[in-house]
C-alpha cells in the first residue's frame, strides 16, 4: 500500500538581527516559513502551499508579524539609552513632586532604576541628577519621545515605577498623582489606561 498524505513542514529561509519587542533590544531572529508538503511514507517531498511565516527570536522563542522587521535596528541601543533616561527622569520627576527630597523615595528610585534597566546607578550619581533636574526646573516633554517606541507593557512600567517611587515614604500625594497621571499622557496612554494601572496598584 502506498501511503501518502500532506504535513505541516517548518523551515528557517533566513536569519538577522531585529529590536525583540519582548527583550526589548537587539537580537537574533529566525524567518519561520510553514509550508505544506505533499508526503509519500510520511516524508515530505513536494512543497504545496505556504501555511504562513512568522519572526521568531531567538532569545525569549516569542514569534511576531513579519512587520516586526520595520522597525529600525540600529536605533535599537539609542531606544534602549532613550528608554532608561525616560524612566529615570519620570521618577525624578515624581520624587520632586511634593517639594520634598525623601531618602526613601530616592532609594526605592535607585532600587527600580537598576532592576529595570540592569545598569548600576549609584545614590550620588542620582542625587547629582535629582539636583540638576531641580535647578534647571526641567520639564517632563522628553517623554513623548518614548510614545512611539513603547509597547503597553512599557508604558505600564513607567507608571508602576513612578508610583513606587511616590509611595516610599508611604503616602500618595495629590500632586504625585497629578504628575502620574500627566506622565501617563506623555506617553500616549489614555486616562482609562493610567487609571486601570494605578487601581490594580493600590489593590495589592
Ligand atoms: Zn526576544
Amino acid at each position: 500500500m502506498i501511503i501518502f498524505g500532506t504535513k505541516g513542514v517548518t523551515t528557517t529561509p533566513s536569519t538577522g538581527e531585529f529590536h525583540c519587542p519582548t527583550c526589548n533590544s537587539l537580537q537574533s531572529y529566525g524567518l519561520k516559513r510553514v509550508r505544506n508538503f505533499f508526503t509519500l511514507y510520511f516524508i515530505p517531498l513536494i512543497p504545496l502551499n505556504k501555511i504562513g511565516e512568522y519572526i521568531e527570536c531567538k532569545k525569549c522563542r516569542d514569534a511576531y508579524n513579519l512587520s516586526v522587521l520595520d522597525m529600525p535596528v540600529e536605533n535599537s541601543v539609542d531606544m534602549e539609552a532613550e528608554y532608561n533616561s525616560g524612566i529615570k527622569k519620570a521618577m525624578i520627576h515624581v520624587l520632586l513632586a511634593d517639594g520634598v527630597i525623601d531618602d526613601a523615595e530616592v532609594k526605592t528610585a535607585q532600587d527600580i532604576y537598576n532592576k529595570v534597566t540592569g545598569n548600576n546607578l549609584d545614590a550620588t550619581k542620582l542625587r547629582e541628577e535629582i539636583d540638576h533636574i531641580q535647578m534647571n526646573n526641567e520639564k517632563l516633554s522628553d517623554l513623548s519621545k518614548l510614545q512611539g517606541c513603547l509597547n503597553d507593557e512599557g508604558k505600564e512600567l513607567v507608571i508602576q515605577a513612578s508610583y513606587f517611587v511616590a509611595m516610599a515614604d508611604g503616602d500618595l500625594h495629590r500632586e504625585e498623582l497629578a504628575l502620574i497621571v500627566k506622565i501617563g499622557k506623555k506617553l500616549g496612554m489614555t486616562d482609562a489606561h493610567i487609571n486601570g494601572v494605578l487601581s490594580s496598584l493600590a489593590e495589592e
